[in-house]
């Protein structure tokens, strides 16, 4: 019997079973896709300061991070006028790494799997059972049906998994909120910029980041409800494009994908019931401003590893404060992502809210104070278990 069953093969999870198993914690992952599906799945692209420290602290640095750019400027173009920030210089030197998601988790699971790892893809109709008492849980896979006794489950498998649906409705709490902004974001084969680069004026937010040497992810803002951007011709999507970000020269490429981002946030409280503790995507979402997702699963798994490898020792004081030391991680981050979505959109046209948006983006390029605590937001905050004044 394992000591603890992962569920869901993302980089909350794949964090997760690398840091457990440095623990000498036997585990075993569950996965409902195959693997050349996760590993190419395109998201996220930045590793922040602290999710960085998480990977350089369990010695796996070596094996996640090599070769990673280290992040410098952040540039906001307003109105076509560029201005660059050094995030990184004015967080006392704690830069991000550039990381494309599906990178870092193919790396985590080749680790994995290299330390003898447990991860059994392609499973279907997981479920949990009995989380307060003795947990198990069952599948099915190619060869039939199973099940599996442990002594706790992570439930690492995102938004849409089983492990939050397992948790009886009145034990949660849950926030949803609608940013009220569509993004339309597009993967293509197209340069990517010197710096990551947002475009911000009265036509809309627009940005550019890279996702490898040779791959681009694009964002644009648009109207929800009243249009649908999938549908517009790629030169449309050139032309917005360059217009927002003010680059007339801006090269094209081959577009490899359209997707619409919902710019929304949720929050489940708490993070746990009974054996079974959520991370990642499965507690909560947030809007990609500010690039927090992944970092957040990742911090989550870090803390939900400590506090694991304590309770199978013997105290489980910090599994017991784990849902509360990642809800305050988390709703700072959601503040964060608020705040700084209502700085680069254009919200609805509105004229008073287009000036309180001037005032913070000026203030950010003014006032060293707020540049250091925009930058500290940037490179990530460790987690702390209760208010502490200063
Ligand atoms: C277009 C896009 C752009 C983004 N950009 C950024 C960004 O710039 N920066 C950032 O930090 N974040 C970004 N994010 C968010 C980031 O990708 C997520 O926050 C991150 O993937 C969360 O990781 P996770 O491991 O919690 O969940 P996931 O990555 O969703 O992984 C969950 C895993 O569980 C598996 N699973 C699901 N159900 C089951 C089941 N029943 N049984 C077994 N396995 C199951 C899934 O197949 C999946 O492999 C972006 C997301 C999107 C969609």
């Amino acid at each position: 019997m394992p000591d603890v069953v992962v569920v869901g093969a993302g980089p909350a999870g794949l964090t997760l079973a690398n840091l457990l198993q440095r623990n000498a914690v036997d585990c075993v992952v569950l996965e409902a896709r195959d693997r050349s599906h996760v590993e190419e799945r395109q998201r996220a692209g930045v590793l922040d300061h602290y999710g960085g420290q998480i990977f350089e602290r369990a010695g796996l640095a070596g094996e996640v991070l090599a070769g990673a750019p280290v992040e410098t400027f952040l540039e906001l173009r307003y109105e076509g006028e560029p201005h660059l920030l050094d995030a990184p210089a004015l967080a006392g030197g704690r830069a991000g790494r550039i990381v494309p998601q599906q990178l870092l988790v193919r790396r985590l699971l080749g680790t994995f799997l290299a330390g003898g790892g447990d991860l059994r893809f392609g499973v279907r109709d997981v479920a949990l059972h009995d989380l307060t008492s003795t947990p198990s849980l069952t599948y099915t896979d190619a060869s039939g049906s199973h099940r599996i006794e442990c002594a706790y489950v992570a439930g690492c498998d995102g938004f849409h998994g089983v492990s939050r649906r397992s948790i009886p409705a009145d034990e949660l709490t849950t926030y949803t909120f609608d940013h009220g902004i569509g993004w339309y974001t597009v993967l293509a084969d197209a340069p990517p910029p010197r710096y990551p680069l947002m475009g911000i004026g009265a036509k809309g937010f627009a940005a550019h980041f890279a996702r490898g040497p040779k791959a681009s992810r694009f964002y644009l803002q648009y109207r929800p409800g009243a249009e649908d951007p999938r549908a517009w011709p790629d030169d449309v999507t050139w032309a917005e494009l360059r217009d927002r970000l003010g680059d007339p020269g801006l090269p094209g490429g081959v577009i490899t994908e359209r997707e619409i981002v919902e710019m929304r946030s949720f929050v489940a409280e708490p993070m746990a019931y009974g054996r079974l503790f959520l991370a990642g995507d499965a507690a909560h979402i947030i809007t990609p401003m500010g690039a927090k997702g992944m970092n957040l699963a990742i911090a989550d798994a870090d803390v939900l590893a400590g506090a694991l490898t304590s309770a199978l020792r013997g105290d489980d004081a910090a599994l017991r404060a784990y849902s509360d030391v990642c809800l305050r991680r988390t709703w700072d981050y959601q503040e964060f992502s608020r705040w700084f979505t209502e700085m680069v959109h254009d919200m609805d046209g509105d004229p008073f809210r287009r000036r309180l948006a001037k005032a913070r983006f000026d203030r950010l390029f003014t006032n060293k104070a707020a540049a250091v605590a925009f930058a500290d937001m940037m490179a990530g905050v460790s987690a702390a278990p209760g208010y502490r004044r200063h």
